[in-house]
């Protein structure tokens, strides 16, 4: 069992951030061919700015709920494109689903990371299949759970979800988006990767690294 508590949810966000630098001009890249180039910029400006703001809280008296609301905000100020909300959304709905809780068993991280794929989808009204983030994040947290109702425990848990990122953002380069920037390419856009299924592959291989590693 692996215990969450808020100085390790820093150092997730701190991980993501990092990740997000280095994986910044291939997300802008695909973001290229299909939208308007600043995914990359948006998500590393996004997961900096959560960095920051959450680094500048007292890890031995901020709760999670208060470090996940903290990240929120800052990602929200931060992004202009439409990763903000969404991730923003993300965020808030993970800091609701372990709300009064000051460190979180395998069961409450499963449980953030779920709530966070349902804030994307409840925020951006995406189903899965219309090449958007939502084809990595959805299945991420069914395969999650799935894993952890099997016994996996953390770490499994989030390599299962990694692994169906993975897979889900492959198969965004089979679909025509019909959400967000990229619907206006319809037929266009089949062949490429959805930079925001790309990047949620990167978010949580981080998260994964973070918080089981
Ligand atoms: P923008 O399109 O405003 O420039 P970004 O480039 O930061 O925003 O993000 C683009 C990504 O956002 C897309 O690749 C897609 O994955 C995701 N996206 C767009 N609209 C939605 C939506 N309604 N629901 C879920 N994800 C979406
Ligand atoms: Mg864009």
């Amino acid at each position: 069992m692996t215990t969450i508590d808020s100085n390790r949810l820093a150092g997730m966000f701190a991980a993501i951030a990092d990740a997000m630098s280095a994986d910044r001009d291939r997300l802008c890249a695909l973001d290229g061919v299909i939208g308007d180039a600043d995914h990359g910029i948006a998500m590393e400006l996004g997961f900096t700015a959560a960095r920051d703001a959450v680094a500048a809280l007292d890890g031995g008296t901020t709760d999670p709920t208060t470090l996940l609301n903290t990240a929120a905000k800052s990602f929200l100020n931060a992004v202009g494109a439409s990763s903000g909300p969404l991730y923003a959304t993300a965020f808030m709905r993970g800091a609701a689903a372990v709300k009064g809780k000051v460190a979180l068993d395998d069961a409450d991280t499963v449980a953030v990371f779920q709530a966070m794929a349902k804030g994307i989808q409840d925020r951006g009204k995406a189903e899965p299949g219309e090449k958007t983030m939502i084809d990595a994040w959805v299945p991420a947290a069914t395969a999650a759970g799935e894993a952890l109702a099997a016994g996996k425990g953390l770490a499994g848990s989030l390599a299962a979800a990694a692994e169906a990122a993975r897979a889900g953002a492959e198969a965004t380069k089979t679909m025509i988006a019909t959400k967000g920037r990229a619907s206006r390419l319809g037929e266009r856009s089949l062949g490429h990767m959805d930079p925001g299924a790309a990047s949620a592959v990167t978010v949580i291989e981080a998260m994964r690294v973070a918080l089981t590693g």
